[in-house]
This record gives structure tokens, C-alpha cells and sequence, in this order.
């Protein structure tokens, strides 16, 4: 018998606790605050087997909003699934059933879900200045955004990196060591205006 990962945590693993758990706000009416455009009411809509934004088109499975929303690949983020969950799929357990287990958020999980997100968006910032204000020639005026992105990038990913893949103790060491830096990105963040934010986010 042949159990398909990907059907398995469809099964099992209810949409809306899905994104809950990854820190999204569903309503009773199941519409949610996209997390893949910038929006202050919620046109992001979670059914049963299948999410879609009246905003911003995005639509897929559960596979697909982890995949998203951590730019992971499908497998990666099936196994991340199956691992949060406890439904022990990632280590090739396919048989015994385990009801879908929802952790507790404790301050640190709801810290960490929240930041992840920020630093996304800003790395992704980050990477379409460091494109778009390259210096064409040795005699143009280097761009302060160019600046910021050849001086922030390596700090951003390798605080992303840490969030997503590092061990809990070294998450919970960085949180430590520098948990306001997401606050402080946010900070950043907003003090763009909103049409050079959308750009952005439109051309990566
Ligand atoms: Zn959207």
C-alpha cells in the first residue's frame, strides 16, 4: 500500500488550524488577512480542502501555503507540516493514524510566526533593491538603498535561516540575543510608502 504524503496531510490536518497555527486570524465567515499581499481586510478566504485571495490570486492546498509562505519546496513543506503536526510522516511512518495535534502557542511561537513573515518581506526587499539600485558604472552615485541591502542582507537571512531551520536552542538563543529585530525591520517597513512596498512586492 502506497500512502501519498501530500493526500495524507490533507486527510488529516484541518485547513483552518493549519493556517491558525501559522499564525494567520480566520474569521467566522473563514476569511483571514492575505500573508501574501499587504491588506488591512481580510480577503483571503480558507475552505475546506483549498485557500484563495480575492486580493491578490493566490490559491492552493496546505501544502501549498506552507510552501508560500516559508519559500519552501512542496516536499520540504509537506514535511514541515507532518512535523508540527506530529503526524510523523517525515520519518516514513505512514501507518498508524495520529489525530492532528495542536500545540499551544506559547510567546515564542507567536513571536517566531510573526517574525518570520516580517523578515521575508524584508530580505525580499532587500534583494530587489540590491537589484534595481546596482551601480551601472564606477561614477554613479551608489543609491543609500543599494547601501542598506549589500549591508542588512547577510544579518536578515542568516536570522531567517535560523527561525526555519536552526535547532529550537538556537532559535531560542537568537530570540535572546536580538528579539527586537523584527520590531525594528517593522519599523523600516513602514516607514516606506505603501506604492513603493506594493512595487516591490509586485516584481519579485
Ligand atoms: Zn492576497
Amino acid at each position: 500500500m502506497t500512502t501519498n504524503i501530500f493526500q495524507d496531510i490533507k486527510d488529516r490536518v484541518d485547513l483552518r488550524d493549519l493556517v491558525r497555527y501559522y499564525g494567520l486570524d480566520v474569521n467566522r465567515g473563514g476569511f483571514a488577512c492575505c500573508p501574501f499581499h499587504n491588506e488591512r481586510n481580510p480577503s483571503f478566504k480558507v475552505y475546506e480542502d483549498h485557500f484563495h485571495c480575492f486580493g491578490c490570486g493566490e490559491h492552493g492546498d496546505h501544502v501549498d501555503f506552507v510552501q508560500k509562505l516559508y519559500g519552501l519546496s512542496n516536499i520540504e513543506a509537506a514535511k514541515k507540516i507532518s512535523y508540527d503536526f506530529g503526524l510523523g510522516l517525515e520519518r516514513g511512518k505512514f501507518a498508524t493514524p495520529v489525530r492532528p495535534r495542536i500545540m499551544k502557542k506559547d510567546a515564542f511561537t507567536l513571536w517566531r510566526n510573526d517574525c518570520i513573515k516580517t523578515v521575508i518581506e524584508y530580505k525580499k526587499l532587500l534583494e530587489y533593491w540590491s537589484r534595481i539600485y546596482d551601480p551601472r558604472s564606477p561614477i554613479d552615485k551608489i543609491d543609500d538603498r543599494f547601501l542598506e541591502s549589500v549591508h542588512n542582507r547577510g544579518y536578515a537571512e542568516y536570522y531567517l535561516e535560523t527561525l526555519l531551520i536552526g535547532s529550537k536552542q538556537e532559535q531560542r538563543e537568537l530570540y535572546e540575543m536580538d528579539k527586537s529585530y523584527p520590531d525594528k525591520i517593522k519599523k523600516r517597513l513602514d516607514s516606506l510608502d505603501s506604492v513603493s512596498r506594493s512595487a516591490c512586492k509586485k516584481a519579485i
